[in-house]
């Protein structure tokens, strides 16, 4: 058993962003101002795309995303079940119908298959999720949303840094939202970003973001600055603070590092897992995986055991897991709201039963993940049929 708890999750924040963090403190300005400013300059650089959006949370990304594409009552959204409840709740927020698709099997993310003939005339958008970091295909995604008019919304929670065929995503022309909560790849503690493709006003997006305001905060207490704006439209308040942004600029100088040493681990998990009975994550071809979550999958027909079990037992060994995802048709708030239940979804049911993320964030060590690999493969062995 190891001495220490090795946790699910640890972000990796170093002096760098202590003393970026404590500058902002000491400037005298801590809300949205030049550092937020300078954040979005930075993932526009980042990504190669003109316009990003800083905002309070990717929740709030995906709100804006589907309020400013017009989708609302009476519109059909289509979305995974597989994801976490931002991504339906923000179609809730602008009083579409989610209406879910299931899973592929292989990666965990929406069917496009499914969801082409899950298409009707009141379909109005798709709200697709790299599941773990593994790019959806955009180039059959990009045809479905041409062929039949809909606007698509890029839940790309896990997958800043995530290629298709070569492109990062968030490049692909569609409204993209990333979150940089604390587990996320890169962290502002709570945050996200909206990219803002052409054919979409950014300076809505930005109003919408401020209470519906035509001037937000920072321009009004600047000294050439004005006291007086006006109410257009009902806006929220989703706006990203400087304190945020100062830790996030921090740690978009450390992404490449960063993402080398996930990718590295993920390689170092995939050698050590080999033979034991499940699954292992894996990059498609041509597609750079951004590994945020390394989400194995057992074979629950050679073991004793179930995927609970598993946790309890390297949780006994002090080793944290999570599970991605409870299936949002699991839950009883949706269920109640949309008759939804277990068994709906076969294939994304089938995926919650096997699947455990384990461990993986940069601030492990090559000897953290042979020891998680050894400790999972006791266990596996002990539950041998
Ligand atoms: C984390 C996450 C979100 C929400 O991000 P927040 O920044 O916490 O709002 C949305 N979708 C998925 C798939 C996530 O994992």
């Amino acid at each position: 058993m190891r001495a220490r708890q090795l946790p699910y999750n640890r972000p990796d924040i170093g002096e760098e962003e202590i003393a970026a963090v404590e500058k902002v403190l000491r400037s005298g300005w801590i809300t949205r101002g030049s550092a937020t400013a300078e954040f979005e300059h930075v993932l526009e650089e980042y990504l190669g795309v003109p316009r990003v959006v800083a905002l309070s949370s990717c929740t709030a990304a995906l709100h804006v995303a589907l309020l400013v594409a017009g989708i609302g009552p009476g519109d059909v959204v289509l979305t995974t079940p597989l994801t976490y409840a931002a991504t339906v709740n923000a179609i809730l927020y602008v009083g579409a119908t989610p209406q879910l698709v299931d899973v592929d099997d292989d990666t965990g993310n929406l069917n496009l298959d499914l969801a082409e003939r899950a298409i009707t005339s009141r379909t109005r958008a798709i709200v697709p999720v790299h599941y773990g970091g593994q790019a959806v295909d955009m180039e059959k995604l990009g045809e479905i949303g041409q062929d039949h008019h809909l606007t698509i919304v890029e839940d790309a929670a896990h997958a800043l840094g995530s290629r298709y065929q070569g492109r990062l995503v968030g490049t692909f022309g569609h409204l993209t939202a990333f979150s940089f909560y604390a587990t996320k790849n890169v962290t502002t503690a709570e945050g996200g970003a909206l990219v803002v493709p052409d054919g979409i006003d950014v300076e809505k997006v930005r109003r919408v973001s401020s209470q519906g305001m035509s001037k937000n905060a920072w321009m009004r207490y600047a000294a050439a600055g004005t006291w007086r704006y006006d109410v257009t439209e009902l806006g929220f308040k989703y706006n990203m603070t400087d304190i945020q942004a100062a830790l996030g600029l921090a740690q978009m100088k450390k992404l490449a590092v960063m993402q080398d040493q996930r990718r590295r681990l993920a390689e170092q998990y995939h050698k050590q897992l080999e033979g034991l009975p499940l699954k292992r994550p894996f990059a498609q071809p041509g597609c750079d995986h951004a590994w945020h979550l390394y989400p194995i999958r057992l074979r629950l027909g050679d073991l004793t055991g179930t995927r609970d079990d598993v946790i309890e037992l390297m949780k006994a060994a002090r080793i944290g897991t999570s599970v991605h995802f409870i299936p949002l048709s699991h839950h009883s708030y949706y269920q109640a709201r949309f008759g939804w239940k277990v068994g709906d979804f076969p294939v994304a049911d089938q995926f919650f039963s096997e699947v455990l993320s384990l461990p993986l964030y940069p601030a492990m060590t090559p000897e953290d993940v042979d020891e998680v690999a050894t400790v999972l493969g006791e266990i596996l062995r002990g539950m041998a049929r």
